[in-house]
């Protein structure tokens, strides 16, 4: 028995978890791209590149011309050292490839694939890109506005993880009276625990804090415009920032994403179909 294989049964892994944790490519962004064109084949979904030449550069892959209401907004690696977050998406869309044919979905599978390849939160120049989503001057984000001009969506998932956090959390950001966060943690739960205690000074209530007013004040106060926060304030009904704690087991973080856009799935079927 080999080190890797001894320190692995310590921890107590099933030997499911032994298996993907040898073998994933979690920061390879030439193998994700080519994964994510096999979705879109599958799916019959549009495929749009940031820079057409570049075979790494941001993806979309999109069906919004499906239906006018009801879209779908998902997205993850917007931080280059969240690999759970771009893993769990990729798996969830290889795994759901008929709710992708049936629903108007739009998906951008890594925002930041230089972050992603060397496993750092900023963009090649530095940026956070997750403090920027309102600025046109910025190449990324103009082309993603461009991609989503004209649509409206039902919900907008932005996957995350957290260096910080002991457990999965997530930002909502809702209309009055809407609430999805508890319910969406209750179904991952039992991978990974909800974080207990404060976020950037905040408390949560079990896991989940809620906003529906004042996001331009909270923008400014962490310097700058996060990505749900701009899909909130102009074009979806709801937008959540989904969070796993980057010291578990990346197994176990990707889990939580693939559950966690079920969950957002059942979602979009209860409420538009
Ligand atoms: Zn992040």
């Amino acid at each position: 028995m080999d080190l890797f294989a001894a320190l692995c049964q310590a921890n107590g892994m099933t030997r499911e978890e032994r298996v993907y944790m040898a073998s994933h490519r979690s920061h390879d962004v030439g193998f994700l791209m080519r994964r994510w064109h096999e979705v879109a084949r599958e799916a019959g979904m549009r495929v749009d590149g940031l820079n057409a030449t570049s075979q790494t550069a941001p993806l979309a892959l999109s069906n919004l011309g499906k239906g006018s209401g009801g879209g779908v907004y998902l997205s993850a690696g917007i931080h280059g050292d969240e690999p759970a977050a771009v893993q769990g998406l990729l798996q969830w869309a290889e795994e759901n490839i008929p709710f992708l044919k049936n629903h108007p979905v739009i998906i951008f599978p890594c925002l930041n694939p230089w972050g992603l390849t060397n496993n750092v939160r900023e963009d090649e120049e530095g940026r956070d890109l997750n403090r920027c989503f309102d600025q046109r001057e910025n190449e990324l984000v103009a082309w993603v506005h461009h991609l989503i001009e004209g649509y409206r969506f039902r919900v907008a998932a932005c996957l995350h993880e957290d260096f910080d956090a002991k457990g999965v959390y997530l930002y909502e950001l809702a209309r009055r009276g809407e609430h999805f966060g508890q319910s969406l943690l209750k179904k991952l739960e039992s991978i990974i625990p909800r974080h207990r205690g404060r976020v950037d000074g905040r408390d949560l209530r079990n896991g989940v804090m809620r906003r529906t007013r004042g996001l331009k004040q909270v923008a400014q106060e962490i310097g700058g415009m996060p990505e749900a926060g701009y899909l909130f304030l102009n074009c979806a009904r709801t937008a959540l920032t989904f969070e796993t704690p980057s010291e578990y087991s990346l197994y176990r973080r990707v889990r939580c994403h693939v559950r966690f856009l079920n969950g957002i799935a059942d979602i979009v079927r209860r409420t538009t179909e």
